[in-house]
């Protein structure tokens, strides 16, 4: 992949991808990205921080890189002799270059990983000058960025090296800790013990197009299994199929992403402490005529209609700024579930919600918005996020139901849906829920619960599809339509059982006749809920959160039927 190394002088290089020839100054202002085959070639950390960081705001840490050769290594070559060649061949001290700085104004501690430097190896002294970064963003307070580049742990240094994987992660999880952002940037390559820690243990993992990840190299696969290896194996796109990267981003749009994340990292509220209970939610507004008198069939298949703006359709529309977030860190990224950081009204919030379709092709794409297991654990790992960086968080409900696959079952979807509703109850931020068509069964739950749940004027939300409570209940399937009926599952029905708080007029006589018009509606009305949650204390939060599910047990239900 790589162009031939600039020496002195030298104007011209030839692609490591595609073999063309290319002027120097060519390359170096497209970011050494290839113009004609778009290979990424690597970056040395001095051009790294370059292209990432405001000009003139990085300032190295003081922080020396320790002599050490712990173990009195000696190959063909005695340890130190490495390590001298390697600081005359880059001018660093060490593989990794640390400093503060800043990134289109919002400020970070980033630490850059360079692979001349003995491979980007991580040793003690590497170990040490990470750990310290990150110390000094728990300090400051301010995110942590780490550019990977290596091979993994230094074998000169014997099992000392291994245990840097422990200490840096110990920093990290300090960083967690205290809600204090950490984003890793995997570049070419990133493997063995780099990327079985802080590459992968971040809040937000980024992967550069063309960059490889992973534990075992592929020579050392190739060797152990005797098998040929897939195309495009440990590649960035690899990664992002299999769930374990957020996103992949190509290298002249890298600054800008990192920017996009850091502002949303640094706009979460601090956590409230206790405080005069603020007044309660505007009252909302009343159903209206139209939804109580529509039959609730015709509901369902006005809530099932494929020209209803679906979660993406939300986010680029009622939210600003939105970056989708993939992947469950497990092994896959579910298509029925998208989420990610967006704004709303200059507000970052966290955003995620059941993707359907509009076509045929889209729908089966994105298996009709049915979660697998991967999907309610992207949901769980994004919502776990907006906790630690104090963002709330809005959900977009739209799903017939969890996906009732024999793959989903193999993969826990019960205890997926069952965590999901645990750490919802828990989350110390507030938390919107729209139902924005079906609201089917355990699989909307998942995402439902909230401070506040609104609901779309022709949503349904259900125990059970009418037709699968025909098929139980009734002789058979063709009775769907009775069974909607008896199910009370208008948006008129669950205001008045009091499942959902508001209801969001759609545009006359359904949202898919004017989209943008539902659209407007629903920020709206997200705003007008979320707003006044943002100033309650989060003990206080999470125990109205708790009392408003508690009042749907029996005494509660009991207590409704009394006063009225
Ligand atoms: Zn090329």
């Amino acid at each position: 992949m790589n162009p031939t190394t600039p020496r002195g002088g030298q104007l011209w290089s030839r692609c490591g991808g595609c073999a063309s020839l290319l002027y120097r100054k060519r390359l170096r202002r497209n970011l050494d990205v290839c113009p004609e085959c778009g290979a990424h070639s690597r970056l040395d950390a001095p051009a790294r921080l370059a292209q990432l960081v405001d000009p003139g705001s990085f300032t190295a840490l003081a922080d020396q890189a320790p002599e050490v050769d712990p173990i009195g290594f000696v190959d063909v070559l005695p340890y130190p002799h490495r390590l001298t060649a390697a600081r005359s061949g880059t001018g660093l001290a060490e593989a990794v270059v640390c400093g503060t700085a800043t990134v289109t104004g919002s400020r970070c501690v980033i630490a850059v990983m360079d692979f001349r430097f003995l491979g980007g190896s991580l040793g003690c002294a590497v170990g040490e000058l990470i750990t310290r970064a990150a110390e000094r963003a728990l300090a400051d307070r301010v995110p942590l960025v780490v550019v990977t580049a290596s091979g993994g742990a230094r074998m000169q240094e014997g099992v000392l090296s291994l245990m840097q994987m422990a200490t840096v992660s110990q920093a990290v999880a300090a960083l967690r800790e205290s809600g204090v952002p950490s984003v890793s940037v995997l570049t070419d390559p990133t493997y063995g013990g780099v990327a079985a820690s802080f590459a992968t243990n971040t809040d937000v993992v980024v992967a550069e197009s063309g960059a490889r990840m992973g534990f075992a190299g592929p020579r050392v696969i190739r060797q152990v299994t005797g098998r040929e290896l897939p195309d495009g194996f440990q590649t960035a796109e690899f990664l992002l199929r299999h769930g374990q990267v957020d996103l992949v981003v190509p290298r002249h749009a890298l600054r800008g992403c990192l920017a996009t994340l850091l502002a949303a990292a640094s706009g979460g509220r601090e956590p409230v402490g206790a405080g005069p209970e603020p007044e309660g939610p505007p009252v909302s507004s009343p159903p209206t005529q139209g939804a109580d008198e529509r039959d609730a069939w015709e509901t369902v298949r006005l809530a099932r209609h494929p020209g209803r703006p679906t979660t993406l359709d939300y986010l680029e529309t009622a939210f600003d700024s939105f970056v989708e977030l993939h992947g469950d860190r497990l092994g896959a990224d579910c298509p029925a579930v998208v989420g990610g950081l967006a704004e709303l009204a200059g507000r970052p919030v966290l955003v995620v919600g059941h993707q359907k379709g509009h076509t045929t092709a889209d729908l089966m794409s994105r298996n009709f918005g049915m979660a697998s297991p991967a999907g309610h654990r992207k949901a769980l790992r994004l919502v776990r996020l907006a906790a630690r960086w104090g963002l709330p968080v809005v959900t977009l409900v739209d799903t017939p139901g969890a996906d009732p696959g024999v793959g989903a079952e193999e993969q826990g979807q019960a205890a997926a849906i069952a965590e999901n509703i645990l750490t919802l109850t828990m989350l110390p931020t507030p938390v919107v829920a729209v139902i924005t068509g079906e609201g089917g069964s355990g699989g909307a739950l998942a995402l439902a619960v909230a401070d506040r749940v609104l609901m779309l004027e022709h949503a349904v939300y259900s125990v059970i599809s009418p037709e699968g409570c025909a098929a139980i209940l009734w002789p058979d399937r063709s009775a769907a339509p009775q069974a909607a009926r008896a199910l009370r599952l208008t948006s008129a029905d669950l205001r008045r059982l009091g499942v959902v708080d508001g209801v969001v007029p759609e545009p006359a006589p359904a949202a898919h006749h004017d989209p943008p018009a539902a659209m407007q509606a629903v920020r709206e009305a997200v705003l007008a809920h979320l707003v006044p949650l943002l100033d309650v204390p989060t003990a206080t939060l999470v125990r109205r959160r708790r009392r408003r599910f508690r009042r749907f047990g029996a005494a509660g239900l009991g207590a409704r039927a009394g006063a009225r």
